[in-house]
């Protein structure tokens, strides 16, 4: 069965081919094409990178529209060096990463015209991602024809979360407007709890474990039997940790104060969205990397960005613990949690108490690795997220 994978973003797009005949694993192999589109370095034209068949191509082509850039990769499968498919018919299912599903879907659905309505309607709380995830969508039906298509939310791993997890102590108005706690980056914190049994090989069943997403964006979530059980993004992806330009959770009251001095919603929102983070107390960049270069230099702004960042990653982990009532495996992943031992090891250190104990000689590592030492009551592993991967898989069991 060959399934395409699109995960579609407001600015940019990436895809992936896999052939899932060998049936489901739980370690991502190879794609056999894979394929970017990016928008945000050129006006009006789009840069497409594409690999298959042992070869690479890069191009930049004059397309704003993002359907035409969707076409031109499409293309890419079945014409050129990096052909892999003698024609689209060859494509068996395509999934799509969804980012909000609200409280309707809580598991991946076969996309028809009732779920586009419904990704259509939950665009106020998702404005960045739904409307890219739809048009998506409905360029792959222009270009596909009828191949059944698949969205896998993101927000739906969170779904089964206890009420008082999904909360926010508002007026009881709140509950009944949907005002809650979603949970973002679910299929990656699904996919490294589920490899994370596998490695310790355990069943997920039997487990408490603590999965770091740390990225651009960051966000935790607690897993206890295999369910998410509470995560610290909430309403929006801008709750819970500090990130690369998001504030993460901050007072409220913050927010009131601004207000009355004339502050507007979308001043707020870039403040909070695109200024803040490690980039906003930095004053450097939003990149993990050069946040510890300057710090590393002395630079006392980026010293107070990475620790602010850790301080606040380590009580929101401490939370996760607290909501598990335990903890056997600790994961790290994303592109500062696959990177960065300085984080994987200040971010352990105060939970020594509960038997979590590092390695000395940390360095990270193509593979996934198990960081813990051999005499750590609790496992604490590395884990290179797969999403695209999660999403066939999610697309195979579906259909
Ligand atoms: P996104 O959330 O956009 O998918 P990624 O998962 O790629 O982002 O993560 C991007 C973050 O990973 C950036 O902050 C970047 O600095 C960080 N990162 C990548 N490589 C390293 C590294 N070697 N050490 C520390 N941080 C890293």
């Amino acid at each position: 069965m060959k399934i395409l994978v699109l995960n579609a973003g407001s600015s940019s797009h990436k895809s992936c081919l896999f052939d899932l005949s060998q049936g489901a694993e739980s370690a991502a192999p190879q794609p056999l094409w894979r394929a970017a589109l990016d928008w945000t370095h050129q006006q009006d034209k789009v840069e497409l990178s594409a690999s298959g068949a042992g070869e690479s191509i890069q191009q930049v082509l004059p397309v704003a529209d993002k359907a035409a850039g969707l076409e031109a990769m499409v293309k890419t499968l079945v014409d050129g060096p990096t052909q892999v498919l003698e024609s689209l018919s060859a494509i068996d299912a395509v999934g799509h990463r969804v980012v909000h599903g609200g409280r309707e879907y809580i598991d991946s659905v076969r996309i028809d015209d009732q779920v586009k309505a419904a990704i259509q309607r939950l665009i106020p709380l998702a404005p960045a991602h739904n409307p890219a995830n739809l048009q998506g969508i409905e360029a792959l039906e222009g270009i596909l024809g009828n191949v059944p298509q698949v969205a896998v939310f993101d927000t739906a791993f969170h779904a089964r979360m206890p009420e008082a997890a999904a909360t926010y102590p508002g007026p009881y108005a709140w509950v009944e407007q949907g005002i809650r706690r979603y949970g973002f980056h679910g299929i990656s914190h699904q996919y490294v709890a589920q490899r994370a049994a596998d490695m310790v090989g355990r069943n997920i069943a039997d487990l408490k474990i603590l999965t770091c997403h740390l990225g651009n964006g960051c966000s935790l979530a607690a897993v206890k039997g295999g369910i998410s059980i509470d995560t610290t993004m909430g309403f929006t992806p801008l709750d819970g940790l500090m990130m690369g330009s998001r504030s993460g959770s901050v007072d409220p009251g913050i927010l009131i104060y601004l207000m009355r001095q004339g502050y507007s919603a979308d001043q707020l929102d870039q403040l909070l969205n695109k200024e803040s983070g490690l980039k906003g107390l930095s004053g450097q960049s939003n990149d993990m990397r050069s946040v510890t270069e300057a710090m590393e230099q002395g630079n006392a702004q980026a010293q107070l960005a990475f620790d602010t960042f850790i301080h606040r990653l380590r009580r929101d982990m401490g939370g996760m613990i607290a909501s598990l009532g335990g903890l056997d495996v600790v994961v790290f992943t994303a592109g500062i949690g696959e990177n960065s031992p300085m984080v994987w090891q200040q971010a352990c250190a105060p939970f020594e108490f509960l038997g979590l104990r590092l390695k000395e000689d940390l360095s990270r590592a193509k593979e996934d690795q198990d960081i813990a030492n051999q005499d750590s009551r609790v496992r604490s592993l590395v884990i290179h997220t797969q999403e695209e991967w999660a999403i066939a898989q999610a697309c195979l069991s579906l259909l």
